[in-house]
């Protein structure tokens, strides 16, 4: 079964796709994945400069060429792209270490070049006439253990410069992978985080029988209050929510954005009493505020959320978990919205009644 975010997706994402097919026939630009990814975000509209760099170009010549929408990607979507990033990260990582393994070769020659001096050096006393040949033999001594010092500092410095890259580019990676797994507009887990964590809670409650829950939750009459007040005021609003998901959870509690104006949260550890009760005061949290718009002092109104509410049990995967609590959100909807429903709750299952 599709969930509510599912079935949003689809109807939104084929307008954008057809959408973007539409600008590469007219610009006549070849739908490779990435010009086909660029008129796609043209299309959706989040990337306001994207979207203006392009229209500047369509205002002043009518159409685009391939190289600039080459220019626009390198500009405004490569360095979003994670997979891009780790490929520059590699690439200066197997640098670093591929100048390090030279600088212990350069290491290995200059001992391996002291020791043989030191054994010419043994052969030569040993054959010394007088003092002036023993004078000249230790000056020679004296000199390459100079040359060896100085060949040492520098290696020593250029060490620590590469330890100091490795160090830096340890943080680079650490940084994309926590972006991986971070939603860019609400800083909630995003989806791919959600679904990891979910693998997880269902391996440890297989194992250990520890239950934990699951809240699905679903912005009300959204779609009118984006119509209403713009899309960018709606996103203000997701970002609200994401703020009362996070200031009502605790611990190992897990807050994602599934999708859209869809969130998630699991609950470690948690019976359907106890989720429930969180629900209400994520519930709550939202529906006490009221919006106003601070650019203009514009009162928007309230916002409310559904949410519904499931409980591990043994037997469950990650699929049948989140269809129980897309049901209970459904069943939530149809009870007039603003609400919280667990599939405790009578009528959940059969649509007849809903408590
Ligand atoms: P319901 O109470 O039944 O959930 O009604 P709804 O209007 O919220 O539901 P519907 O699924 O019809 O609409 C979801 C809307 O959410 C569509 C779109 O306008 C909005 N939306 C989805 N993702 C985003 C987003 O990332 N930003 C903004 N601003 N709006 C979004
Ligand atoms: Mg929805
Ligand atoms: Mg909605």
């Amino acid at each position: 079964m599709a969930t509510m975010s599912e079935r949003d997706d689809f109807k939104r994402t084929i307008v954008y796709g057809e959408n973007a097919v539409g600008h590469l026939r007219k610009n006549e630009i070849p739908a490779y994945p990435r010009n086909y990814e660029l008129w796609y975000t043209y299309a959706a509209g989040f990337n306001h400069a994207l979207n203006k760099s392009i229209n500047d170009i369509i205002r002043q010549r009518g159409k685009i060429t391939s190289l600039e929408v080459g220019r626009i990607y390198d500009q405004f979507i490569a360095p979003t792209r994670i997979g891009e990033r780790i490929d520059e990260v590699g690439g200066r990582l197997s640098e670093e270490i591929k100048g390090v393994a030279g600088m212990l070769a350069t290491q290995m020659e200059s001992t391996s070049s002291y020791s043989s001096s030191l054994g010419e050096a043994r052969t030569a006393l040993a054959g010394a006439k007088d003092t002036g040949a023993v004078e000249t033999i230790v000056q020679g001594l004296i000199d390459v253990t100079h040359q060896t010092e100085r060949t040492n500092r520098e290696l020593e410095n250029q060490l620590t410069e590469s330890r100091r890259q490795i160090a830096e580019l340890q943080e680079s990676l650490e940084a994309i992978r926590y972006e991986s797994l971070v939603d860019d507009l609400t800083t909630l887990a995003n989806r791919k985080h959600f679904e990891q964590s979910l693998d997880r809670l269902q391996a440890e409650a297989d194992q250990s029988g520890a239950s934990f829950c699951l809240l699905f939750t679903d912005i009300d009459h959204f779609k009118k209050f984006n119509d209403t007040f713009g899309h960018q005021t709606g996103d203000q609003v997701l970002r609200l929510v994401a703020l009362a998901l996070k200031q009502n959870i605790k611990g190992q509690d897990i807050a994602c954005r599934f999708g859209g104006e869809e969130f998630a949260v699991l609950l470690p550890r948690t019976d359907l009493a106890q989720a429930v009760v969180v629900a209400e005061h994520i519930r709550e949290a939202v529906f006490s505020k009221e919006l106003v718009k601070r650019s203009t002092g514009e009162n928007l109104g309230r916002i409310t959320i559904s949410i519904g509410v499931a409980q591990w049990k043994r037997g469950d995967n990650a699929q049948s978990i989140v269809e129980r609590a897309d049901v209970c959100l459904y069943a939530a909807k149809r009870g007039g919205r603003n609400m919280v429903l667990s599939e405790k709750d009578d009528g959940v299952f059969t649509g007849h009644k809903v408590a």
